[in-house]
């Protein structure tokens, strides 16, 4: 990249838009769990989406490369740069507007989504997309990676809260598709594109959101299962009985030991439990939601689904209960080496994946200790395999069981990547798993918007 084209950019963002110095950009540079780490010469912060267009327009011309970030709390290392551009969004950062009587927001794309959510409040409605990260990721990001989080079983992926989508594509031409409609059979859904795309087919400026009625009433319960079948005829219990699962998470008990154990001041709630599934509820009668969720835990205890259960009394142990799931990464991340997985499988497999996935695991290295948990509810499993307790980190066969994982979930119609995308951090095995017409089609779409291989140039594909 020449020094030309860095005048020029510096020349259209102005000193507020742009940096070259080291100690401003490397915050930029490195993920949050440091496994991602990068260089830039240049970080681009414009303000706007002519901005943004401008400066595109200025890259490609110059035959650069972009890489785009928002808050950099992507798990897949697809926002950090390899000496492309580093293209922030965090200046359009404004909500545009709120349409509260056709439940839409329009927020730019630096918008963090905890703001979105406090806007959607404000006018007495709910953006329900929730995440551990929601303090810090940006609604560019969360459409770029079709972010999931704990409420996809009620409301769905991030795909399904868009209703308009505008953006900079790589020749520096805006795609004006702003719209806040639900119905809009003109063709191709083209904004669809953008969401998932991990940033390889354009910028992300701003968009269209969906808002629902705000649920007045909520509880959170939290049961000891002694298994995974049984996991799963609670889950449907409960959507049965209750018509108010928002979230349904479960937990082994090693994920939960290990939060105890290394995480300050966290306390088990339902000691011996072999597996813990955290239900969130959340509906419009405030006065009767809780007696139905007692009365489906009841028949639950009544059919064996549940050993014991408890519901959080006021908000402050609902949150102690949501910590725990929340903590899991924190209490499993220092003990050695370990391959982290995020698959899905159809969620009447659920129980099927557990117990293959950890035959297969304990048949590589016998002694392994598994963390499974996550969105069961959805059918997706954060899985890590860790190495057994003393034993040579070094010689943790970290390949070969991550192989047996995704094999495991791929023959049982999973995905080997559920929510977190493919960034740099999965491309090989994107190659492997995802069927080769459906790979000849991402690439030929590729092509068509970005000829020249702009716009994040090392996601995706190899
Ligand atoms: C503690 C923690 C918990 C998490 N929990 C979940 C979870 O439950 N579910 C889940 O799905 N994810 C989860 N994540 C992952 C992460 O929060 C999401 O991937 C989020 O969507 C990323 O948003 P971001 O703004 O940080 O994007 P970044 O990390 O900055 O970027 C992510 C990707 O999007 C691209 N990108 C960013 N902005 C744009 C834009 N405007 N236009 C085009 N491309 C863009 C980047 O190039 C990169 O490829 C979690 C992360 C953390 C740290």
């Amino acid at each position: 990249m020449s020094s030309d084209l860095f005048a020029q950019l510096a020349n259209r963002l102005g000193p507020k838009g742009y940096s070259t110095d080291p100690a401003t950009i490397a915050p930029h540079l490195t993920e949050w769990r440091k496994r991602y780490t990068g260089s830039t010469p240049f970080l681009a912060m414009p303000a706007s989406v002519e901005e943004t267009a401008d400066v595109v327009r200025l890259i490609s011309d110059a035959g650069a490369a972009i890489t785009p970030q928002g808050g950099n709390t992507g798990l897949v290392g697809g926002q950090i740069p390899a000496g492309e551009v580093l293209l922030s969004t965090k200046r359009m950062n404004a909500i545009r507007a709120v349409d509260a009587a056709n439940d839409s927001l329009v927020a730019e794309a630096g918008v963090i989504l905890q703001a979105v959510q406090k806007s959607a409040q404000e006018s007495d409605r709910l953006f329900p997309l929730s995440l551990a990260s929601e303090g810090s990721a940006t609604i560019g990001g969360l459409i770029s990676t079709n972010a999931g989080g704990v409420h996809v079983l009620r409301y769905g992926m991030m795909r399904d809260l868009v209703l308009g989508i505008e953006a900079v594509l790589a020749d520096g031409s805006i795609f004006r598709g702003l719209k806040g409609l639900r119905k809009d059979n003109t063709g191709y859904d083209l904004k669809q594109l953008f969401i998932g795309a991990e940033g390889t087919l354009g910028i992300v400026t701003a968009a269209s959101l969906k808002l629902f009625p705000r649920p007045r009433a909520h509880e959170v319960a939290l049961a000891a299962v002694p298994s995974p079948e049984r996991a799963l005829d609670l889950l449907h219990r409960m959507k049965a009985m209750t018509g108010a699962v928002a979230a349904f998470e479960v937990m082994n008990r090693l994920s939960v030991d290990l939060v105890i154990k290394n995480v300050p001041g966290a306390r088990d709630p339902l000691p011996g439990a072999a597996l813990m599934a955290l239900i969130e509820f959340e509906g419009m009668d405030v006065n009767g939601l809780r007696a139905s969720i007692e009365a489906a835990l009841e028949a639950a205890i009544g059919a064996g689904e549940v050993e014991t259960a408890l519901i959080a009394e006021n908000a402050s142990q609902a949150r102690n209960f949501w910590r725990i799931r929340e903590d899991i990464s924190a209490g499993h991340r220092p003990e050695g080496a370990q391959v982290n997985h995020d698959v899905s499988v159809p969620v009447s497999q659920t129980p099927l994946f557990l117990h293959r996935a950890n035959a297969a695991a304990l048949a590589i290295v016998p002694g392994a200790r598994i963390v499974a948990f996550g969105h069961m509810g959805d059918g997706n499993f954060h899985y890590t395999v860790m190495q057994p307790e003393g034993s040579d980190a070094s010689a943790f066969p970290g390949a070969a069981i991550s192989s047996a994982v995704n094999e495991t979930a791929d023959a049982l119609g999973g995905s080997i990547s559920a929510e977190h995308g493919i960034g740099v951090a999965r491309v090989a095995d994107l190659a492997r798993f995802k069927d080769p017409q459906s790979l000849a089609l991402m690439r030929a779409v590729k092509r068509a918007i970005d000829p020249n291989n702009v716009m994040n140039p090392r996601a995706l594909f190899d």
